[in-house]
């Protein structure tokens, strides 16, 4: 069922957006050679105790995944790109990061994925990067009042292809508001101009992911993180973004 917020909701939702956006500034300057994901998780966790806030994924359970994810984010690390679970596992010199984090405050979720390189970056690791930071920016400009869902898809998808990169649909955008996961799929490839007209109160992550030379991923077998078929690396950018009239509001923004 698709939800829309009133303003009053929406400037509810503030609070959680930008906690998130808080989170992943600090688990971003946190990440670097020699960190390990483990400590990254407890970074998180100790955010969400001072803050009062709640985790969306540590109980986190759905038909995909192999147990309760017992994770506070998601931590995808070169060919991992999506649900990454937190392991001992140490940062390396080149290593591309992406780190999805979502969290509920005064009952609001907010949900949002960055991608960084840690120590000396290769020059098509950052490409990739600049491209579905691009790819999120497009989908966020066509999430307009009047709009079709399509036009966020076909923007996304404009920019992959662009890069010459191959989209996989298999998992991408979803409502957000008192759960994580909720109406509508928000998928990276689409039809312009098709789908369903976006109203004023749509709240809805937006969250381009792709790999450098496949959309062909499968599942480690810790049950969760998501590796592309042959190797290569992915990155990922997410936003919550509130569809308001006066135009799209990205309520995980950060500084
Ligand atoms: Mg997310």
């Amino acid at each position: 069922m698709i939800e829309l917020r009133t303003p009053t909701q929406v400037e509810q939702m503030r609070p959680a957006g930008r906690f998130v956006a808080d989170v992943l500034t600090a688990l971003a300057d946190a990440a670097d050679v020699g960190v390990n994901l483990l400590d990254l998780d407890a970074l998180a966790h100790r955010m969400i105790k001072e803050r009062g806030a709640e985790s969306c994924y540590i109980d986190y359970h759905p038909s995909f995944g192999g147990s309760p994810f017992g994770k506070v984010l998601c931590t995808s690390v070169n060919d991992a790109v999506l649900h990454g679970l937190p392991h001992d596992y140490v940062l390396a010199d080149g290593d591309l990061l992406s780190v999805d984090f979502a969290a509920s405050v005064d009952g609001w979720v907010s949900d949002s994925a960055l991608s960084v390189v840690v120590g000396t970056p290769r020059e098509e690791d950052l490409r990739l990067i600049e491209t579905t930071t691009r790819a999120l920016e497009a989908g966020i400009a066509a999430a307009r009042v009047g709009n079709r869902l399509g036009d966020i898809s076909a923007a996304i998808a404009e920019v992959a292809r662009g890069a010459g990169l191959t989209i996989n649909t298999q998992f991408g955008g979803h409502g957000v508001g008192r759960t994580m996961h909720g109406d509508p799929h928000v998928p990276n490839d689409g039809r312009a101009g098709r789908g369903l007209k976006l109203a004023e109160g749509l709240v809805i992550a937006i969250e381009p992911w792709f790999l450098h030379t496949t959309d062909e991923i499968f599942t480690d077998p810790d049950g969760w993180t998501l590796r592309s078929a042959d190797g290569s690396r992915g990155a990922h950018m997410e936003h919550t973004v509130a569809i308001t009239a006066d135009g799209p509001l990205v309520l995980t923004a950060r500084d």
